[in-house]
């Protein structure tokens, strides 16, 4: 299966590495739209999301990125991703984002203090489409699965809309969410040897 890399800026190369880890997976590096062709899923990576969102008119790709994301590719956005996917960015006019996701965002929302830091956080598995999730929702429980997150500069996720999903928490602060085939994290599993919830997006791109 086929899995591109937005390679426009940012840490491609880490999610890069970390794809090529998987099994039954192909990476592909996205700069310009025929690049997505056969892909099942699109990975936004973590970097400078004005200028990734600039770039992206420029290399021709917004719109194409925007009309794959709504006809069912899933799509996954770390940090600066993050900002690029969501419909509302606290204080900004947001003219350079794919404007997809119902979530509002506010850039570097940690204050300097935090501005970057790592710490353990536990993530829901359960709303996997597999047959495990089956059974977790028979339970009715929630399978939690422990992660390390490095935070870079991060968003915070301040409001979901209904049909958000909202997968982790940290300290009361939503970090990781998904709304159908988009996925959210403000942390960076890209830069840490944990293969979890890259495991998780593709299993999203198997729909
Ligand atoms: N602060 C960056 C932004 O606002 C995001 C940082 C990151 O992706 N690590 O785009």
């Amino acid at each position: 299966m086929k899995i591109g890399i937005l390679d426009i800026q940012g840490s491609v190369e880490e999610h890069l590495e970390m794809l090529k880890k998987l099994k039954n997976v192909e990476a592909v590096l996205v700069k310009k739209s025929e690049d997505l062709k056969d892909v099942k899923g699109l990975i936004l990576p973590g970097g400078e999301s004005t200028t990734i969102g600039k770039l992206l008119r420029r290399f021709g790709l917004r719109d194409e990125i925007i009309k794959r994301v709504k006809k069912g590719m899933a799509v996954w956005g770390t940090c600066a991703g993050a900002i690029l996917l969501s419909k509302k960015i606290v204080g900004k006019e947001n003219a350079d984002s794919l404007n997809l996701m119902d979530i509002t965002v506010e850039r570097n929302a940690y204050g300097r203090q935090l501005d970057s830091f790592e710490t353990q956080v536990e993530f829901d598995l359960s709303t996997k489409k597999s047959t495990e999730e089956t059974d977790v929702l028979k339970k009715n429980t929630v399978r939690l699965c422990r992660i390390p997150a490095i935070f870079i500069r991060a968003p915070k996720i301040l409001e979901v809309g209904k049909g958000v999903k909202i997968l982790a928490k940290y300290k009361d602060e939503i970090i990781m969410a998904r709304e159908k085939n988009m996925l959210v994290t403000t942390f960076h599993p890209e830069l840490t040897d944990d293969l979890e919830v890259h495991q998780y997006f593709v299993k999203m791109c198997g729909k």
